[in-house]
């Protein structure tokens, strides 16, 4: 279950950020505005987002400057308007075409950037920064009980404009035990497939790698002062030994704690509530890792567990067989279908990077595996960076153009 809260701050805005700001609210309204005439105009009240989306996003973008994220905000904001009247009509009451006069503008985590002491907001012409005005005594306030709370998480906000005041109204959420906290935490949640190995160190199904430079860096680096101390042989090269093998532990220890941060960050942010890894039993054997891989590979996956565990996301492991062999688009599985990096599927055609083909795999395997068992609450698809995959392995494409920049990303089959 989910508890949530809305905390008003009021925002410090200087006169050319207002400007900015006031030029973003006019076009969100007229954005909202247009969708809501749109839908009106057939004989029938259109209120799915989707068909509003397809019948309209191209001509907002066309006609304002705003953000994508705000003409599909201005986009729900409409269609919930439309739902609400149709809503209405069917009570018998009276209700005519909503029209939005109120200055306000919808965000959410890609128009806004929250910090601790400021926001940054994305305007019709780039993003603004703009402090919070917090009151003096931070005690048993909204801000200090959930704002600053490292039990909510902060969902989005609107701004809103009202007496000379810019208000930011922040939502913030936190998940709280319900009675069945595994059907509430993976109803309707979709799962992050994650693929450990040794050149990526990790690569999750949205596409997001994690190279093992950095790792492989500091494990050559060691490997060779432990070489030239292991030479000298002396007593003072054994003690000097054993310190580098603890700044060794430390520095891979850091490396894995960032990856795993980002890691559950990731699966956050695309509302995942399962991670799944593949049984790291064997995978020394199955991979040719070595062994300083593998203490890695099994760091990465208890930092992950206790991490994503805080947000009520759970962290499993899969059977590996044949993930890395298995074509994620049609289940082709051919030893033949991997070379190194590079994946190409001897069936369907299917190309991508070896990695990402075997973390959707993984995903995959979970989402399966929960269909077939004993049922209730069951997710329903692999996320994927733009949209996600259903268990039998179909495309969904997303709603909205969400694709993430400096990803791996997937296109929808033909
Ligand atoms: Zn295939």
């Amino acid at each position: 279950m989910e508890k949530r809260r809305t905390v008003p701050v009021k925002l410090d805005v200087d006169s050319d950020d207002a400007v900015l700001l006031e030029d973003t609210i006019d076009e969100f309204l007229w954005a909202a505005n247009s969708v809501t005439r749109h839908a009106f105009e057939g004989e029938y009240v259109t209120t799915s987002k989707t068909t509003l989306h397809d019948d309209t996003y191209a001509d907002v973008r066309n006609e304002t400057a705003l953000h994508s994220n705000h003409v599909q905000a201005a986009r729900n904001k409409a269609a919930d308007a439309c739902k609400s009247v149709v809503e209405k009509w069917k009570q018998g009451k009276k209700a005519s075409m909503p029209h939005f006069t109120s200055p306000h503008v919808v965000y959410d985590h890609r128009t806004a950037t929250f910090h601790d002491e400021s926001v940054s907001l994305a305007t019709t012409d780039g993003r603004i920064e703009a402090d919070y005005v917090l009151p003096d005594d931070e005690r048993d306030t909204p801000h200090a009980e959930y704002y600053f709370s490292d039990e909510y998480e902060t969902t989005g906000a609107e701004l809103h404009y009202s007496d000379g005041n810019w208000m930011l109204h922040i939502h913030c959420k936190k998940e709280v035990e319900s009675e069945t906290p595994e059907q509430a935490s993976t109803e309707n949640g979709t799962v992050l497939g994650v693929d450990l190995g040794v050149t990526n160190l990790a690569v999750a199904s949205t596409g997001t790698f994690w190279t093992g430079d950095e790792f492989d860096h500091w494990r050559k680096e060691y490997e060779k002062r432990r070489g030239d101390l292991q030479q000298c042989g002396t007593r003072w090269a054994h003690e000097n030994m054993e310190a580098v093998g603890r700044k060794e532990d430390g520095r891979f220890k850091q490396t894995l704690h960032r990856i795993s941060n980002e890691l559950v960050a990731e699966a956050r942010e695309y509302r995942c509530s399962v991670i799944a890894f593949e049984d790291l039993t064997d995978i020394r054997d199955r991979t040719g890792a070595s062994w300083g891989h593998t203490w890695a590979f099994n760091r990465l996956y208890e930092y992950v567990e206790y991490k994503a565990a805080e947000y009520g996301i759970d962290v499993e492991q899969v059977d590996p067989e044949n993930t890395s062999r298995r074509c994620s688009e049609c289940g082709f599985t051919h030893p033949d279908n991997r070379e190194s990096e590079a994946f190409e599927c001897l069936k369907c055609g299917y190309e991508n990077h070896a990695d990402y083909n075997a973390a959707k795999n993984i995903g995959l395997r979970y989402l399966r595996r929960n269909q077939t068992g004993d049922g209730g609450g069951a997710s329903v698809g692999v996320r994927l960076n733009s949209g996600m995959l259903n268990a039998n392995g179909a495309y969904d494409p997303p709603a909205e153009d969400s694709a993430r920049a400096g990803v791996h990303a997937e296109s929808p089959p033909l």
